[in-house]
């Protein structure tokens, strides 16, 4: 069985996310969408709001599981039998540093494959820290995230 772990803050889960989990679903036969957990690291959103967002945005589709981990990535890929990281490329940027940690984790994890899905055209200006500055400034993020989530935005923190 191929398992997949897709590993990110999701702070909040965006568009471009779920068009690379939609993507890497027909290669894998299950799919992790894992939050990684990082104390130090201040987040917009807790984390059970953010695990409620995933948690919505995979009821239908019985080869996605939601993780949460500590720590780093390749013992968690471990734990869940997982021999694919799942990366979203937006530019070169974003390349210049999976490329590097898709290499140490290859080391660390034992072989640990990173397989890199390019962003598409319609979602590569999309960013989880460009979504928190306008939430931060009340704007509008229909355009970014999906549905419900907005609404959920809109309703519980828009007020
Ligand atoms: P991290 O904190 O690990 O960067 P993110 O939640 O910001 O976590 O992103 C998780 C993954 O999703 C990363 O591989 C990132 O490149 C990818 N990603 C984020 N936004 C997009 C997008 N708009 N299109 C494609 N991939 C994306």
């Amino acid at each position: 069985m191929k398992v997949a772990m897709f590993p990110g803050s999701f702070d909040p889960i965006t568009l471009g996310h779920l068009d690379i989990i939609k993507r890497a679903l027909p290669v894998f036969d299950k799919l992790y969408i894992a939050i990684g957990q990082n104390t130090q690291k201040k987040t917009l959103f807790e984390i059970d709001q953010r695990l409620e967002w995933l948690r919505s945005v995979c009821k239908d589709d019985n080869k996605l599981e939601i993780g949460l981990y500590e720590g780093l990535t390749v013992n968690y890929a471990k734990e869940i039998g997982a021999k694919y990281l799942i990366r979203g490329l937006r530019n070169a940027s974003d390349f210049d540093y999976e490329k590097t940690i898709s290499q140490l984790n290859s080391i660390i994890g034992d072989g640990l494959e990173t397989v890199f899905f390019i962003s598409k055209p319609e979602y590569s200006h999309i960013s989880s820290t460009i979504v928190r500055e306008i939430i931060k400034g009340r704007g509008d993020v229909s355009a970014f995230v999906p549905k419900t989530i907005y609404t959920d935005i809109e309703s519980k923190y828009y007020t």
